[in-house]
This record gives C-alpha cells, sequence and structure tokens, in this order.
C-alpha cells in the first residue's frame, strides 16, 4: 500500500492524551508524516502554552524522528494546509456527539478550501472517555492521570499544579 505523503492532525492537545497519541500512531500506518497542529489561539484559556503543547508532543513522539512533528498555528487551518503542501486533516471520533462538531468543521473547511479532504479515525473504547478537558478537572484534585496520558505529560502536570498550589 503506498502511503498519503503527509497529514495534519489539528487541535489544542491542552494536553496531549492517550487518546490523541492513539491516533497519531495508526495514522502513522498509512501516511509518512503526521504533522500535529496545535492551535495557538484557542477560545477557551489554555492550561499549557503553545510552545509547552508543541514542546510535550516533540519529547513524546522523540523516536519517530521526522514522521511525527508538531507545529503551533494560528489563523485558518487551511492556510496552515496550504503551508504544509498538505490536503489531508485528520480528526479523531470519540462518541457520537463528537459527530456533529466534527461533520460542521469538516464541511466549513471544505467550504474554504474546496481541496482538503478530512479523515475520522474512530478513538479505542479505551480512550472513549478521554479528553484533555477531564485530565484537566483530575490532575489538580490529586486523581491518578498515569492511563490517560503519556508520561511526559503526567510530570507536566504534576509541574503545574505544584507551581500554582
Ligand atoms: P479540539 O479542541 O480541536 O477538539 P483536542 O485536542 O481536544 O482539540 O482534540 C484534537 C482531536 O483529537 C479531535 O479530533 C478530537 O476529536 C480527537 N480526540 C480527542 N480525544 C480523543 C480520544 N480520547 N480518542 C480519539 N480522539 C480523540
Amino acid at each position: 500500500m503506498s502511503k498519503l505523503a503527509r497529514a495534519i492532525f489539528p487541535g489544542s492537545f491542552d494536553p496531549l492524551t492517550l487518546g490523541h497519541v492513539d491516533i497519531i500512531t495508526r495514522a502513522l500506518e498509512f501516511c509518512e508524516q503526521v504533522i500535529v497542529g496545535v492551535l495557538a489561539n484557542p477560545s477557551k484559556s489554555p492550561l499549557f502554552t503553545a510552545d509547552e503543547r508543541v514542546d510535550l508532543i516533540e519529547q513524546h513522539f522523540r523516536l519517530y524522528g521526522e514522521r511525527v512533528v508538531a507545529e503551533s498555528f494560528s489563523g485558518l487551518l487551511v492556510d496552515f494546509a496550504k503551508e504544509q503542501k498538505t490536503r489531508v486533516l485528520l480528526r479523531g471520533l470519540r462518541a457520537t456527539s463528537d459527530f456533529d462538531y466534527e461533520a460542521q468543521m469538516a464541511l466549513m473547511n471544505r467550504h474554504l478550501s474546496s481541496e482538503i479532504e478530512t479523515f475520522f479515525l474512530m478513538t479505542l473504547e479505551k480512550h472513549s472517555y478521554i479528553s484533555s478537558s477531564l485530565v484537566k478537572q483530575v490532575a489538580p484534585l490529586g486523581g491518578s492521570v498515569e492511563h490517560l496520558v503519556p508520561p511526559v505529560v503526567a510530570e507536566a502536570l504534576m509541574d503545574k499544579y505544584e507551581s500554582v498550589a
């Protein structure tokens, strides 16, 4: 099977979870390179800065070399895709509740740039309840995030909440 050259996996990644990691890892089976596009200007105020989020992704995927790169972007995703010379977007789906929003986004992106195609990967059942926002609710209360985020993120969460305590 010939692989797609490169695809963008866009999102907030505040922070990277095992759900995201699984989508990226499975995407590598059919993409030469996954560019993790970290949205620098989300409407919600982030826990980690864009640079910190990029850094955590790079640290976790260090062993993958150039096959996984993380870049922050602001502005329109379709412009970032043009800049990165790809037409392929990846998104993950957890539940039917994700579908309405994801469908709207995919149709809007196609409206903005007719070349763009969005591919959806279904989460693994064991990751279906994991979200960055839930991680941010559990971690400051001392709940274990061990099976929710990669070790490098668990450490960063501990540092973050210790420094604000
Ligand atoms: P956004 O704010 O753009 O939704 P997120 O960082 O929350 O950014 O998510 C980025 C992408 O990862 C989205 O496509 C989302 O559906 C997907 N995703 C998030 N959590 C999971 C998970 N547990 N399993 C699979 N996909 C997920």
